[in-house]
C-alpha cells in the first residue's frame, strides 16, 4: 500500500512516496458497549487505515465474591451478552466486527497484536482499582510489542478535563460538586457514530460465549419486572425515545421517581448507562431537546440533577480510590458491624417480616432491578436496624443488579452506611414511615408479596401489628413469615446508634 508521508529536514521539506505499513487498530470495548458518543471508536476511525473492536469476557468478572456469591450473577451477565451481541451486530453492519473471547484482556489483546499486526489499541480508561489494574499489565504487555495504548475519559457527563477543580480537591459534599459544575463547566457534545468502517483482514471468526461458559446457569426472569431489559444499544436508545417522547413522561420525573412500581415512575435508564449503552450526553442533548420543543421544568432539571449523582460517585472514586471498597469507607470509620450470617441471609431472600422490606428484596432476587426508594430503605434496613456489616449488601447487590456499576453501588453504600465522604452522622430509614408515604395504600408490597394479597390498604405494611379478628381472610400459611420480624425497628435502631457513635467517638 502507497502513502504519501511528509519528512522535515532541517532546511528541506519533501514529500516521500514510500510504501510502509497499515495503521491497523483495535478498539477495546469494556463498559462502553455502543457505537454513538465513542470517542475511541471515532478517533480509531480518523487515524487508522482498518479498525475492529474486541470484547473480552474476563474470568475475574466470573468468580464468587467472599460472600459466597458468583461476582456477576446470571441476569446481569445475560444481559451483557445481549449488549456484546449488538454491538457486534452493528460492527459487521459496519463493515468491521467485534472480537470476543473469554479471557484475560492482557492475555487476548497483545496476541491478537502480533497476529493481525496491529499497531494501536484505543479504549475508555476506567477508574476502579481492579479495572485500572487490568489497563496497566496490559499496558506491560504491549510495551514489549511496541504497541501504542491510547485510554479516553468518556462514562460521564462532565469531561474530566473540563472540571473547575483538580481531583485531589474535588469537593466532598455532593452540592458543592454540583454547585461548581454547573457554573463552571460544560457538557461536551456527543459525538457521532461512524457511517463505515474499514476492517483489519482477514476478520478472525469468534463467537459469543453462553451462560455455562462463563460458569452460570439461565434463570427465567419473573414476569412481574418493572422492564423487560434487553441489553444493546438499541434498546437503551429505544427506551431513551419511549421515556422522553413517545410516552412524555419526563415533565412528571420530579413527581414520580420515587415510586416503586412499573416501568414509567422513573426512567430506567440505569442498565444501558452501566454497560455504557447509552451515553449520559446522549441523554443530556435529548432532554435539552426536549426543553427546547416540549418543556422546560424541575422534572427535566431532576435527571440531569441524578446523573450529576452518577458523575459525582465516579469522580470521587478517582480521589479515594481503594478506601470505598473497605469496611470503615471513604471515612475510615471502624465501626463494630455485626457479621450475623442467619440475619443476612434473611435479608438477602427479602424473608425479614417487614414487607417493604422484603417486597424489595424478592424483586431484586427475582428481576435483578430494584428502584432508588427501595435501595435506600433495604440499605438503611441492613445497616442501620440489622447492623451488619455493609460489604455484604453490596456484594449482593453487585451480583445481583443488572444495572450494576461499581462506582455508584460502592458510593451509594458507603452513604447508606453512614461511611462515605458526604456521611451526616447516623442517619436512618424508619421502614414503617417510608412504606406508608412510598406505598401509600400497599399496592407495591401486595405486587411482590402475594402471601399479603388480602390484608388490604396501609395495614399491609404492619401484617405482625394486625388484631386476630383482622385476620379472618387472611391464609395463615402464606403470611407466616410476616407474624414475627426479624428486628424490633425502634429498639435496634437505638442499639446501633451507639454502635456507630463510639467509632465516631474513636475515630
Ligand atoms: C445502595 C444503593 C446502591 C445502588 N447501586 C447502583 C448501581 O450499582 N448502579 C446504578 O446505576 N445505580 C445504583 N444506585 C442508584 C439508583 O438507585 C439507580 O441508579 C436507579 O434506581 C436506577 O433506576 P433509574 O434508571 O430508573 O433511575 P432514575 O431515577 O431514572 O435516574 C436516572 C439516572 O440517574 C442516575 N442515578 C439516579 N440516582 C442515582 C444515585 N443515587 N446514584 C448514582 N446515580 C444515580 C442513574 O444513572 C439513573 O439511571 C444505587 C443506589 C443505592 C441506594
Amino acid at each position: 500500500m502507497f502513502f504519501f508521508v511528509k519528512f522535515f529536514f532541517a532546511k528541506t521539506n519533501f514529500t516521500f512516496i514510500g510504501c510502509i505499513n497499515m495503521q491497523n487498530a483495535l478498539v477495546w470495548f469494556r463498559n462502553d458497549l455502543r457505537i454513538h458518543d465513542h470517542e475511541p471508536l471515532s478517533k480509531a476511525i480518523n487515524i487508522s487505515d482498518n479498525v475492529l473492536g474486541v470484547y473480552c469476557f474476563d474470568p475475574r468478572d466470573y468468580v464468587l465474591l467472599p460472600a459466597g456469591f458468583p461476582k456477576t450473577g446470571s441476569l446481569r451477565a445475560k444481559f451483557i451478552i445481549d449488549c456484546v451481541a449488538e454491538l457486534k451486530n452493528k460492527l459487521q453492519q459496519l463493515g468491521s466486527d467485534l472480537l470476543v473471547y473469554v479471557g484475560k484482556p492482557e492475555d487476548i489483546i497483545p496476541q491478537l497484536c502480533v497476529d493481525l499486526s496491529i499497531n494501536e489499541i484505543y479504549y475508555h480508561r476506567e477508574v476502579a482499582p481492579e479495572e485500572r489494574h487490568v489497563e496497566d499489565e496490559l499496558e506491560n504487555m504491549l510495551f514489549k510489542h511496541k504497541v501504542i495504548l491510547s485510554g479516553f475519559w468518556g462514562h460521564t457527563l462532565f469531561h474530566l478535563e473540563d472540571l473547575p477543580f483538580p481531583v485531589k480537591r474535588i469537593p466532598e459534599l455532593f452540592t458543592d460538586f454540583r454547585k461548581s459544575i454547573e457554573r463552571e463547566s460544560t457538557i461536551r457534545a456527543c459525538i457521532d457514530a461512524p457511517q463505515s468502517i474499514s476492517p483489519i483482514t482477514p476478520i478472525p471468526f469468534t463467537q459469543l460465549p453462553c451462560l455455562e461458559q462463563l460458569g452460570l446457569s439461565e434463570i427465567a426472569v419473573d414476569k412481574r419486572s418493572v422492564l423487560d431489559f434487553k441489553g444493546g444499544e438499541n434498546e437503551g436508545l429505544e427506551r431513551l425515545k419511549d421515556y422522553l417522547w413517545t410516552k412524555n413522561l419526563l415533565k412528571n420525573y420530579k413527581e414520580t421517581r420515587n415510586e416503586m412500581l412499573g416501568a414509567n415512575y422513573s426512567t430506567k435508564f440505569s442498565a444501558w448507562l452501566a454497560m455504557g449503552c447509552l451515553s449520559p450526553r446522549k441523554i443530556y442533548e435529548e432532554v435539552s431537546r426536549y426543553e427546547n420543543t416540549q418543556i422546560k421544568n424541575d422534572s427535566t432539571y431532576w435527571l440531569i440533577f441524578e446523573l450529576m449523582w452518577r458523575d459525582y460517585f465516579r469522580f470521587i472514586m478517582l480521589k479515594h480510590g481503594n478506601a470505598m471498597f473497605k469496611p470503615g469507607g471513604i471515612q475510615d470509620l471502624n465501626v463494630k458491624w455485626k457479621k450475623n450470617h442467619d440475619l443476612f441471609e434473611l435479608w438477602r431472600i427479602g424473608k425479614t417480616g417487614f414487607p417493604l422490606v422484603d417486597a424489595n428484596m424478592q424483586e431484586l432476587l427475582l428481576t435483578g432491578y430494584m428502584s432508588n426508594r427501595g435501595r435506600q430503605n433495604v440499605a438503611s434496613f441492613l445497616t442501620k436496624n440489622l447492623g451488619i456489616n455493609w460489604q455484604l449488601g453490596a456484594y449482593w447487590f453487585q451480583s445481583q443488579l443488572i444495572d450494576y456499576d461499581v462506582y455508584s453501588n460502592y458510593g451509594n453504600w458507603n452513604y447508606a452506611a453512614g461511611i462515605g465522604n458526604d456521611a451526616r452522622g447516623f442517619r436512618y430509614f424508619n421502614i414503617i414511615k417510608q412504606a406508608t408515604q412510598y406505598d401509600s395504600n400497599g399496592d407495591y408490597v401486595r405486587y411482590w408479596l402475594p402471601g399479603l394479597a388480602k390484608i388490604s390498604g396501609v395495614r399491609v405494611h404492619q401484617p405482625y401489628a394486625l388484631q386476630s379478628n383482622e385476620l379472618l381472610d387472611v391464609d395463615f400459611e402464606l403470611t407466616r413469615d410476616y407474624w414475627h420480624p426479624i428486628v424490633d425497628l425502634e429498639k435496634s435502631v437505638k442499639e446501633n446508634e451507639r454502635i456507630f457513635n463510639a467509632a465516631l467517638k474513636n475515630n
